[in-house]
């Protein structure tokens, strides 16, 4: 090979790798730009660390829930609106995660690939970001949650719209504690209950343990059951019943929240098909609402001897539950067996595809049944005083729990499509779940009634 030759090889290996080094710039400029544009350092959007000017942040009715004036970042003038809109609106320094301040921050600062930070440099302001959330109904959750932990949603099952989205512990971004990080009172506060919370279900997973019963074992309407306070299993152990119900139906059993028929009738199913119906049901699943990734439910039998799949039919055992999980399930069995995603964020994510998405948990049939059932649980036990004019159905759990109270948990829903609504809450460590979360539901529902 002559000189020339390998002198063009060497510039025609320089020229590839010098082509090669153009694109993985352009590749990590365009995976990373937003993230470099918007870094904390860039003190057109930043002061002291802070999201200083951006775009507002307003609920489904143009409330604002957030804005920048003369380089300050302020929130609504409601004390009790900016406690209660904390976790679906973020703080300014990113310490909440799943908050619209860090989830929608691109659009917030007005960043585009094309242009970097044009908008905001130019006009001073990025662009709004609208919420599907409303001020009034997070603001009456949140205080008929009156200062205990817990979480409380709303969605619209059709649509997928979160009318609600409460935590509990939260505080004023306004005026940030001082003691946030060594007064309990605030732990876990960072944290949004509803989307990455996960708790005990108690009699709340006598919803997934009746769906597996509907399903497989065909004369489950026509038989009668006996509590008699508590049921011995054959290989030792007993479950205890909140009362003695003596004879009683499939739906009585749903209405009493007989732990003793459930739990018979888990142990009857068996481990495979309990484990199998919950996962059918959104058990082990991640939903992704508005770009965060929710914390799975969590089941597992396979260690499971006979008592306890009794108290696992029941919702206690190792099962855990997340609200936002048990809020679709309601959603869907109101809805014919599928619902709508649900979602906070109005406007779509830059470069994020915005779709509605449906879940199908269960058969049309078996939903319907079970509507059924959780509506007459209402209608002859909770009371339809408690949410007028909704033909509401749902179900309580009082969840055992091993640290202090039971946590107190209502799922439910309106059976009108012309208020097409779920709700679910949890009240942490609060009592039973009759006589302390469906007083909050009943609060919320009313105020959207409102
Ligand atoms: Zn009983």
């Amino acid at each position: 090979m002559n000189t020339v030759t390998k002198r063009a090889y060497v510039l025609l290996g320089l020229i590839i790798a010098f082509m090669a080094g153009l694109v993985l710039l352009g590749v990590s400029f365009f995976m990373n730009g937003g993230t470099w544009a918007t870094d904390s350092h860039n003190g057109h959007l930043y002061s002291n660390g802070q999201i200083t000017n951006a775009g507002k942040i307003l609920d489904r009715n143009g409330v604002v829930l957030a804005e920048s004036k003369n380089g300050k970042r302020i929130y609504n003038s409601n004390k009790t609106v900016r406690i209660s809109t904390l976790h679906a609106v973020g703080d300014t320094y990113g310490y909440i995660a799943h908050g619209a301040h860090t989830l929608c921050r691109d659009k917030l600062t007005g960043y585009s690939f094309v242009n970097g930070i044009y908008d905001l440099i130019n006009t001073g302001e990025g662009s709004d970001v609208k919420l599907t959330i409303d001020a009034d109904v997070c603001a009456a959750a949140y205080s008929a949650l009156n200062g205990r932990k817990g979480t409380v949603g709303v969605y619209n099952y059709k649509t997928g719209e979160i009318i609600c989205m409460v935590s509990s512990g939260s505080y004023d971004p306004q005026n940030k504690p001082k003691d946030i990080e060594t007064n309990p009172k605030y732990e876990a506060v960072y944290m949004n209950r509803l989307l990455t919370g996960l708790y005990t279900p108690g009699s709340t997973f006598k919803t997934v343990t009746a769906v597996c019963a509907i399903e497989n074992i065909p004369d489950i309407f026509n038989r009668t059951f006996e509590c008699k306070g508590s049921l011995k299993t054959a290989q030792g152990g007993e479950v205890i019943c909140n009362s003695t119900h003596g004879k009683l139906d499939f739906n009585t059993a749903l209405t009493k929240s007989c732990n003793c028929v459930f739990a018979e009738l888990g142990i009857e199913l068996g481990t495979k098909k309990i484990e199998q119906t919950a996962k059918d049901l959104g058990f082990g699943k991640r939903f992704d609402v508005s770009g965060v990734k929710t914390q799975a439910s969590r089941i597992d039998l396979s260690e499971a001897v006979e008592i306890d799949l009794g108290w696992a039919s029941i919702g206690q055992y190792t099962t855990l539950a997340n609200p936002l999980h048990m809020m679709m399930l309601a959603g869907s069995i109101a809805n014919g067996g599928a619902t709508a995603a649900p979602y906070f964020v109005q406007e779509a994510l830059s470069g994020v595809a915005s779709s509605i998405k449906t879940n199908t948990f269960v058969q049309q049939a078996t939903a319907d049944t079970l509507k059924n059932m959780m509506r007459s649980n209402v209608a002859n036990s909770y009371g339809d005083n408690k949410f007028p004019g909704m033909d509401f159905g749902g179900k309580t759990g009082t969840a055992e729990v091993a640290d202090g109270d039971p946590h107190a948990w209502f799922i439910g829903f309106s059976t009108k499509s012309s208020f097409p609504y779920a709700i679910v809450v949890v009240v942490e460590n609060g009592g039973s779940g009759s006589g302390v979360a469906i007083p909050v539901a009943s609060k919320v529902m009313k105020a959207i009634q409102n």
